[in-house]
């Protein structure tokens, strides 16, 4: 009998198809090595049957083989996180984003090297519509397709509104909300033809809810959440899902330079911006971690999440609940 102890309690493999999930899930965490105490399923003797053949084995056939991901603003924080879960699972990978061109080759050729894939640097300014189409079609020639799309590059302005400068509410907004649309827009085609797809935007606690002094980025980060539903709806009968993950505080660079401006308009010291504004919103008093979103993106790309599109999944400490 196939039995998996997980935690204080047991799941076993069934043959009939509510068990289906569990199966699912299981290879699924498998994959990802979150396999542990996450998943508890007890069922009743009576219900049992003959057990079916086991599914449980892990497979040596990472998930994403055969499939190209294009991350935008990869070359640091949660972008680069997920750029390396997507090619830890076979993805050959396209990464984007600013930043020292050494510093650049060398996260490119670490990729390639520890996850056995073929990486490519793009660097596309996510401002600018015509190099994001160009980004876009460059991956479909170089690796065939673009199966995978992650808009993640994005930044973020800290000021109060009266003060705040209008080429950031315009370089925000271009960033963080149009770039979607275009990459979206030039990857879609493809996407159809193949009729497979996996587009995953990274939004932020800020789609769901809004602070002072980020009038820019929570406007971004709401339309972001627009245009996912719209797309999702748009391409849901063409196997093509599109969500969102909304983060709370994640602890990377993006929110490491934000503490300046903080200190500045709220009159605060380092450590009470840490304390008093950032992980304030957050009920577990942590930051998120770049692994953490990396294993959602990755669970958004599996087959078990083919029928989760036009969500927005919140993984942000318990922030939005309240
Ligand atoms: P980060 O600063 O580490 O990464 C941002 C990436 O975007 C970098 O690779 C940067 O080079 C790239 N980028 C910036 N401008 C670009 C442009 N014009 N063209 C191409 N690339 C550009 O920040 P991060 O925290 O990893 O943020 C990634 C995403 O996650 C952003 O969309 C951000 O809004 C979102 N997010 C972050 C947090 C957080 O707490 N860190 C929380 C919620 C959402």
């Amino acid at each position: 009998m196939g039995d998996l102890s997980v935690g204080r309690r047991t799941c076993r493999d069934r043959d009939d198809s509510g068990l289906d999930i569990v199966n699912h899930l299981r290879q699924f965490m498998l994959h990802c090595n979150i396999a542990g105490a996450m998943f508890h399923a007890d069922i009743p003797t009576s219900r049992r049957r003959p057990p079916p053949q086991r599914r449980f084995e892990q497979t040596d056939t990472p998930m994403l083989k055969g499939k190209t991901a294009v991350v935008t603003g990869s070359t640091s924080g949660i972008g680069l996180g997920i750029a390396r879960a997507l090619a830890g699972e076979g993805a050959n990978v396209v990464l984007n984003g600013f930043g020292d061109a050494n510093e650049i080759e060398k996260i490119r050729a670490s990729v390639e090297k520890e996850c056995g894939v073929k990486a490519a640097y793009s660097p596309a300014d996510m401002t600018k519509p015509a190099e994001i189409a160009a980004m876009i079609k460059t991956a479909e020639q170089t690796f065939g397709s673009v199966d995978i799309l992650i808009n993640n590059a994005g930044i973020q302005h800290v000021a109060p509104i009266e003060e705040f400068p209008i080429e950031k509410w315009d370089q925000i907004i271009a960033i963080d909300l149009s770039s979607a649309f275009h990459s979206v827009r030039a990857a879609v085609p493809g996407m159809k033809a193949r009729k497979w797809g996996r587009i995953i935007n990274t939004a932020s606690a800020h789609s769901l809810v809004a602070s002072p002094f980020k009038v820019a980025y929570v406007s971004a980060k709401h339309g972001l959440a627009g245009l996912t539903k719209t797309v999702a709806l748009e391409l849901a009968t063409f196997g093509i899902t599109c969500n969102c993950i909304s983060p709370g505080y994640v602890w990377t660079p993006l929110v490491e330079k934000q503490i300046p401006e903080q200190m500045k308009s709220r009159h605060m010291t380092a450590e009470q911006v840490k304390r008093d504004v950032l992980l304030d919103a957050q009920p577990t008093k942590e930051f998120v971690t770049v692994e953490q979103v990396a294993a959602l993106a990755l669970y958004l790309c599996s087959d078990a999440a083919s029928s989760v599109t036009g969500a927005n999944l919140s993984i942000d400490g318990g922030w939005t609940a309240q």
